[in-house]
């Protein structure tokens, strides 16, 4: 039994290439166990592989709402020169997918979602579309969403012309498309209102909260104090992002995996709980989520 599992992280990305055995290393020998996400194809196969090499060490693969349009491009993610993964505006292929679950140990589908922070002309329907494709995949595989949701700074995509929440959005998509029971995914990097919250776990997404919540409060972004007072503690689970927003103290350093204890350390201190009660917890909620 691991004592933590960051549930979202990227060792899989290009970035990495320089000192992904030390950071996977560090992270095994602190106990703490990846979940490494695919964000597109190449970074999905990516992660699948990693899994063969390590104990501890699983994988999502999936298809990130910014990856069906061809414009976005991040180093960190797809190296300098952009010729190996670069985003393509790719077209989920669910076949080809279905494939990567044979590599290895894939315990989710995603990050999937809607991001209307990187909303451009006329996405909204490709992101949804990948995104009914992703659900209908996890449904099939019977594994679950490993959801990304991001709003505006404004709440406003330009083309809809009035306010949209990307989290209600979500929550009507998974409620309508996912067939699976009272563990239908998790809300990775949570930034949602209490009211967003409920309505996830309301419907078996759990709630997975990151590095910001060990910042200076900003409830103008997200009050995440009185979100995470209100989450049931069975429904929370901790995930870094790594290699971006490290928690308190690295903050502005490159993440990993191992940090995650900083983010548990702070829900822990929030709820005004017992912090090895809280580590615990948030492992059995993470093992049972995804099956491992
Ligand atoms: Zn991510």
């Amino acid at each position: 039994m691991p004592k933590y599992i960051d549930i979202h992280a990227h060792t899989n990305f290009k970035v990495f290439d320089e000192n992904r055995e030390e950071v996977i290393s560090r992270a095994l020998e602190s106990n703490t166990w990846i979940i490494n996400i695919g964000t597109q194809y190449g970074t999905s196969k990516k992660a699948v592989e990693m899994t063969n090499q390590y104990e501890g060490v699983y994988s999502t693969i999936g298809l990130h709402p910014i990856h069906t349009t061809a414009s976005h491009h991040d180093e960190s993610e797809l190296g300098a020169d952009g010729k190996e993964f670069t985003s393509r505006g790719e077209i989920f292929d669910k076949e080809k997918y279905r494939e990567l679950t044979k590599l290895g140990k894939v315990v989710g589908i995603g990050e999937c979602g809607l991001d209307y922070y990187h909303l451009e002309e006329e996405s909204l329907e490709k992101q949804r579309s990948a995104f009914i494709s992703q659900i209908e995949l996890a449904n099939e595989l019977d594994i679950p969403l490993m959801l990304h949701v991001r709003n505006s700074s404004t709440n406003l995509p330009a083309q809809t012309g009035k306010s949209r929440n990307a989290y209600f959005d979500v929550y009507e998509l998974v409620k309508k498309y996912s067939t699976r029971g009272d563990m239908k995914g998790v809300s990775h990097f949570f930034a949602g209102s209490v009211e967003d919250m409920k309505r996830f776990t309301e419907i078996g997404i759990f709630i997975s909260f990151a590095g910001p919540i060990t910042y200076k409060p900003n409830p103008n972004i997200c009050d995440y104090e009185a979100v995470i007072k209100e989450t049931p503690l069975d429904m929370i689970l901790a995930d870094t992002d790594s290699p971006y927003v490290a928690p308190a103290p690295h903050r502005g350093s490159q993440n990993e995996p191992m940090y995650v204890k900083h983010i548990v350390s702070k829900i822990a201190q929030i709820k005004g709980l017992d912090e090895s009660e809280v580590t615990k917890q948030i492992v059995i909620n993470a093992k049972k989520l995804f099956n491992i």
